[in-house]
């Protein structure tokens, strides 16, 4: 391989891996990141088909479940799931709160 394509590949994982950073901190900030901003769910049957459609932050769409716990948090049950993409093995942690729709 040339000097020149040796670069070009380092710039391009230079890129990458500040991209990777930006989804993380991205995907921090967004519902189900931590135990006191959950993603609210009325059902618990909803949770693991929105687990699978979260992204790996470098790899896409491509994160499968690794792990889950139950814990209540507040009087409210909260689902905690670990997804593993099964690229790179990069792993995210979601908690879901389930909150039963108000009886009428
Ligand atoms: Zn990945």
């Amino acid at each position: 391989m040339s000097k020149r394509a040796r670069t070009d590949r380092r710039e391009v994982e230079r890129k990458l891996d500040k991209l990777t950073r930006d989804r993380r901190k991205l995907f921090a900030l967004e519902p189900g990141s931590s135990e006191t901003n959950p993603v609210e769910v009325t059902s618990a049957s909803v949770i693991d088909p929105k687990a699978r459609s979260l992204e790996c932050p470098r790899c896409g769409p491509r994160m499968r479940v690794a792990d889950q716990a139950a814990r209540v948090v507040a009087s409210r049950v909260h689902r905690i799931l670990t997804m593993r993409c099964v690229q790179c093995g990069e792993e995210r942690t979601v908690h879901y709160a389930v909150v039963p729709p108000l009886m009428q």
